[in-house]
């Protein structure tokens, strides 16, 4: 069980099925110490809500609630489509490709759009499953501008448990994620309320693989959050 779980969906996202207080009620009665609720952005009609940014504080005792976004890749010069106006409210930023941008059209226009995100969006804290055979990307190539910048890769539970991405696939990612030694996140990709801080899908490859623990963002919650303390400026000024 994840300690902080910094990828989850509610209603604010048209796949999610949770409000965000039974999210961080669940989280509660599992010993979750905090939670980032990351809706989709506008690209994916991701509900942005005003007074969730601004005014929700903790609603749940107990659990930290962290505010985020899973943003998209929109045009090709890697721009994205986090709201400006609620940028200092967000506590992480994750950006993944999603349906919006085509399939199909090759490895070498993912990655060249996901490193010119990243270069053009410092903002941007987690690179979400880059497993996804739909989209295929050169994970090396990706990692090292993740080194560079210092956002992390995730290691997507859902995707593994849900049999979405070839374990093949996810070991290659895991495996270049060590070698090039950017750092790295399990999150649970919550859209079932059930799936919530899980890890297990994906606990056992990061022991087979050998990942440094020192390398694993999700080892710890005071990990989770130094690791967002140190990124803070890049959204707050
Ligand atoms: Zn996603
Ligand atoms: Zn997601």
């Amino acid at each position: 069980m994840l300690a902080v779980d910094l990828h989850t969906h509610t209603l604010f996202s048209q796949c999610g099925v949770h409000t965000h207080l039974e999210v961080l009620e669940r989280a509660r009665s599992l010993g979750i110490q905090g939670v980032a609720i990351t809706d989709h952005g506008p690209a994916l009609q991701g509900r942005v809500s005003g007074p969730f940014f601004d005014r929700l504080r903790d609603p749940v005792e107990g659990v930290r609630l962290l505010k985020g976004m899973e943003c998209n890749l929109v045009g090709e010069d890697g721009e994205i489509d986090v709201p400006p106006p609620y940028l200092r409210f967000l506590d992480v930023v994750l950006l993944g490709i999603h349906y919006n941008t085509p399939s199909g059209l090759g490895s070498e226009i993912y990655t060249a759009r996901l490193i010119a995100a990243l270069a053009r969006n410092p903002a941007v804290d987690i690179l979400t499953h880059l497993n996804d055979p739909s989209y295929p990307v050169d994970f090396e190539a990706v990692a090292r501008a993740a080194l560079a910048t210092g956002a992390a890769i995730e290691l997507n539970n859902s995707k593994t448990a849900l049999q979405r991405s070839p374990d093949e696939l996810t070991r290659k990612l895991v495996r270049v994620v060590k070698e090039i030694g950017c750092r790295l996140v399990v999150t649970s990709d919550m859209h079932g309320i059930n799936e919530l801080g899980g890890d297990d899908a994906v606990r056992p490859l990061l022991t087979e693989v050998g990942v440094p623990a020192g390398q694993i963002l999700s080892r710890s919650a005071e990990a989770v959050y130094a690791f967002l303390d140190e990124r803070r400026h890049h959204k707050r000024g």
